[in-house]
């Protein structure tokens, strides 16, 4: 594959090519698509964010900063369908879930935005050059098709984990790992995963592969076709962090990968990083930054399992005890959805209250991003969701891995094994997004992989030397000059003359069929 710009060089300036983002309705989806639509403007082409009325408000941040910052950004919000059987009303996020039997209708009320993303597009002049289009979108396939837009997906995961779902996939391993299931004595039964550049083993339980439930099928087959038909791959990483895999990955994938992050390096004033996500409350980050203002350089443990992985009160009290335990000082996320209980709530308090002066509990969203950048904050107890680690990375601080389901298991295999800036707490198989009481995590785990962490032995020393090495590799990364810096530069000018005519877009429709992969 080629990333040379793909037009003739042209004569007279063209315009700023316009690229029409479509994240996933899940924060950890949108937010680095935002990070995404920042970027691009900034460096001179124009985003639109696709999404509905609901989410759009919750980035009204976004808008408004983008404005007060004259970039070309806009927020488009597409009417959604309220009246799908089994969605409860005013669900528009994955993280409104609150069970899985929610996501199959979600995902269908998505399907049905196809209509109205193909008419806002159509009276779009002049036309989008791009659309980069969530991995987990795959209904926006047909409509770039339609119109003759070219389409790149953007995959949230590193290109580890991708090069191990494609591996895993054209190797046939879930079909072996299938065959040999049953056995409870097989659930430890270690799996190498083929045509990797590094040994990776999996067990059937950590095997790569989203969307693996019952009823998801369609779906999943879908999104693998969509990536097949797509144009081309936006990863968040840097090719200094995963060199090999992005390679490799590329190689596989048999189309450009561009590889654009850290994306949230694109957050660089506090206003934009206070937009990222939503519901931040000014009063409780300027608490969180006057605490953290009072603590040492690298003492503070930084606590939290990303937008969507909800702690049931067993696995909560075993958290708060080990941090407890740990001696060591804690910022800890619990959300809203975790401490509604009453039991719950007296009992975060009686911890606070026991660790008061050495521990700080954050109640609903943190600024993650300040957090993590904050010279007190030394180490980061994490669920291994992508952004929370390329955050880390970026910041140049290592983590404690507790991975919880779909990718965060590979990711926490890269982390500790290959770039070796993690401890891992010990978790060995996925729990559910709604209900974690399998999980067999202790405060005795949480004690030791925070105390390794975080004591200052020479292990120690050197993990955190190497996280503060990506750290300065990924601040490269996004300067003039360097990797994902150029490949933006890349993506744009090879954006800026394509498009197909609306003559081919219209040729190209009698040949276009609908997948209509979701019935409701
Ligand atoms: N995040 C945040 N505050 C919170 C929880 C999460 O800002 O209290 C952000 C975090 O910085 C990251 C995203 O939400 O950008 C979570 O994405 P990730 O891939 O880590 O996990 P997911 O939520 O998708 O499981």
């Amino acid at each position: 594959p080629t990333k040379e710009p793909a037009a003739t060089i042209p004569t007279a300036p063209a315009p700023a090519p316009h690229f029409i983002l479509v994240p996933l309705v899940a924060l950890g989806h949108t937010i680095p698509m935002v990070d995404l639509a920042r970027l691009l403007t900034e460096r001179g082409a124009r985003a639109s964010v696709i999404t509905t009325p609901l989410n759009a408000a919750r980035l009204r941040g976004v808008a408004d900063h983008a404005k007060r910052a004259n970039l070309p950004l806009e927020i488009v919000a597409l009417p959604f369908l309220t009246d799908v059987p089994g969605l409860p009303p005013g669900c528009e996020n994955i993280d409104q879930a609150t069970d899985l039997r929610h996501f199959p209708p979600m995902f269908a009320a998505l399907q049905k935005l196809a209509g109205p993303l193909e008419a806002h597009l159509r009276a779009l002049s002049p036309r989008p050059a791009c659309i980069v289009s969530d991995w987990c979108n795959p209904w926006t396939a047909p409509v770039a098709r339609r119109l003759g837009i070219p389409r790149l997906f953007f995959h949230g995961p590193s290109c580890f984990y991708s090069l191990c779902d494609l591996n895993a996939s054209a190797h046939g391993l879930r079909e072996r790992v299938g065959d040999v299931n049953g056995q409870k004595e097989e659930e430890e039964e270690r799996f190498v995963v083929p045509g990797m550049p590094v040994r990776v083993e999996v067990t059937r339980a950590t095997i790569p592969g989203f969307f693996s439930y019952p009823g998801f099928e369609a779906l999943r087959e879908a999104a693998v076709d969509a990536m097949r038909t797509a144009d081309g791959a936006v990863v968040n990483t840097f090719v200094g962090l995963e060199r090999q895999f992005v390679s490799c990955y590329e190689a596989t994938l048999g189309k450009p990968v561009w590889t654009l992050g850290p994306l949230c390096l694109a957050s660089r004033d506090a206003e934009a990083a206070a937009s990222r996500g939503d519901r931040l409350d000014a009063q409780q980050q300027g608490a969180v930054a006057a605490w953290l203002d009072e603590r040492d350089p690298d003492s503070v443990v930084y606590v939290s399992f990303g937008s969507l992985a909800r702690k049931l009160p067993k696995q909560l009290y075993e958290v708060g005890h080990g941090l407890e335990d740990s001696g060591t000082p804690f910022l800890w996320v619990v959300k809203e959805s975790e401490a509604a209980a009453p039991e719950v709530q007296e009992w975060l308090a009686a911890l606070e209250a026991r660790t008061a002066g050495r521990g700080l509990v954050v109640r609903g969203w943190a600024p993650q991003l300040a957090i993590l950048s904050h010279r007190a904050v030394g180490g980061f107890v994490t669920h291994c969701g992508w952004n929370s680690i390329l955050e880390s990375v970026a910041h140049g601080v290592p983590v404690v891995t507790w991975p919880h389901f779909s990718d965060q298991f590979l990711n926490d295999r890269l982390i500790v094994d290959v770039l070796r800036v993690g401890v891992p707490v010990g978790a060995t198989a996925p729990v559910m997004m709604f209900d974690d009481e399998g999980a067999a995590v202790t405060r005795g785990d949480v004690a030791r992989a925070v105390a390794a962490l975080m004591d200052g032995g020479e292990e120690a020393v050197e993990r955190r030397r190497r996280a503060r090495a990506y750290g300065e590799e990924a601040r490269r990364a996004m300067e003039r000059g360097g990797s994902s810096y150029e490949s933006l530069t890349q993506m744009i000018e090879s954006f800026r003359q394509s498009g197909a005519s609306m003559q081919q877009a219209k040729k190209h429709e009698q040949y276009v069929q609908d997948v209509n992969w979701l019935e409701i």
